[in-house]
């Protein structure tokens, strides 16, 4: 291995086993430099392809190639939607993937439903279902199709977990059906304000209408893939577009339900880390139960000059995050027990 792929604090006997890349809201627009919500961090609209194209010039070029890249989720802007440019802004990304020699996994923001509704993206390149595992003889651990969620192995003994955080959301789904209505329902029982997308004096912030939840079924379903990983002795990293832990968070960015995905996580042994997206700060914490949660700086708050996304190599005891610009390198060392034998 040489010097670039070893982050360099490896113990010398052990050997990466394989490694895969994570990049999160690059938030693409035709537009000039604007401002976030606040008025407090530069968007680099532009830019957020040429951030884009350079990382995936580096993942081609690492000398053991990553056996996939994770997209969390937000690979275009909203504003796309208000200049009739969401199709044209999705292609451009598209296009740019298509020069990356690995598949590329892809999960939804709120960005994809201010763009397109659920049915288009079910459609469109950015469903990449087509490429999960299914387990022979668990139909439980099929996902159902309400939801965007599937399981997939790039190397054995390893799962990797894609949720759909806009499961239980008003994003994306047509005004008159039951499911908006019931979302909605949820949505202004808990955020009693006139512009839903503002968390001012609510004790659960994250009740905002640019966030979303999980489904009983989808946590069933989940449940079910990791009993089945914890039999199988399996080391599992789930990626949802939003963060579940508040410690690793700002509370206005957290899944409406994340305690109820945390008590499913919590009750197995298999999950190494969760990776989320959506916060553009970053943030990191290992919860009480050994697992560590990861929210990814945004390629679109990146500044021309620097970079934003990562390299995870994997080991049989740790995973390491190598990142690039403003993404810190992470050791994620397995709990004790949860070491893998091999
Ligand atoms: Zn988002």
């Amino acid at each position: 291995m040489d010097e670039k792929s070893n982050p360099g604090t490896l113990s010398e006997s052990s050997e990466c086993l394989f490694s895969f890349g994570v990049i999160a809201d690059i938030q693409y627009a035709d537009l000039d430099d604007g401002y976030n919500f606040q008025g407090s961090r530069r968007r680099y609209y532009r830019q957020s392809l040429l951030h884009l194209q350079d990382a995936i010039e580096e993942w081609n070029k690492e000398s053991s190639r990553p056996c996939c890249v994770l997209q969390l989720g937000d690979v275009i802007d909203g504003y796309n939607a208000q200049y009739k440019a969401s199709e044209k802004a999705l292609e451009l990304v598209l296009n740019t993937f298509e020069t990356l020699k690995v598949p590329v996994h892809h999960t939804w923001g709120n960005h994809e439903f201010y763009n397109f509704s659920r049915d288009y993206l079910t459609c469109s390149k950015l469903n990449t279902k087509s490429l999960e595992d299914r387990i022979v003889h668990h139909p439980e651990t099929v996902p159902s199709e309400s939801y965007y969620a599937y399981h997939f192995v790039p190397f054995p003994k390893f799962r990797f977990i894609l949720l759909d955080a806009y499961d239980l959301s008003v994003l994306g789904v047509d005004e008159s059906s039951p499911k908006y209505q019931q979302c909605m329902k949820i949505l202004r029982e808990h955020n009693p304000n006139t512009e839903l997308n503002s968390s001012q004096g609510l004790s659960e912030p994250q009740f905002v209408q640019f966030n979303g939840g999980f489904s009983q079924e989808q946590l069933t379903w989940l449940n079910e893939v990791l009993t089945f990983s914890d039999t199988n002795q399996e080391k599992v990293v789930i990626v949802s577009h939003l963060p579940i832990y508040p410690e690793a968070s700002d509370s206005v960015c957290l899944a409406w339900n994340y305690r109820d995905a945390l008590t499913v996580i919590w009750s197995h042994q298999c999950v190494v880390c969760f990776f989320a997206g959506h916060t553009h700060d970053g943030g990191y914490a290992q919860d009480p139960f050994g697992v560590h949660h990861i929210n990814l700086e945004g390629i679109i708050e990146t500044a021309p000059n620097s970079q934003a996304f990562g390299t995870v190599y994997v080991y049989p005891d740790k995973m390491m995050l190598k990142g690039r610009g403003r993404v810190p390198d992470r050791v994620m060392n397995y709990k004790k027990e949860k070491a893998l034998h091999l």
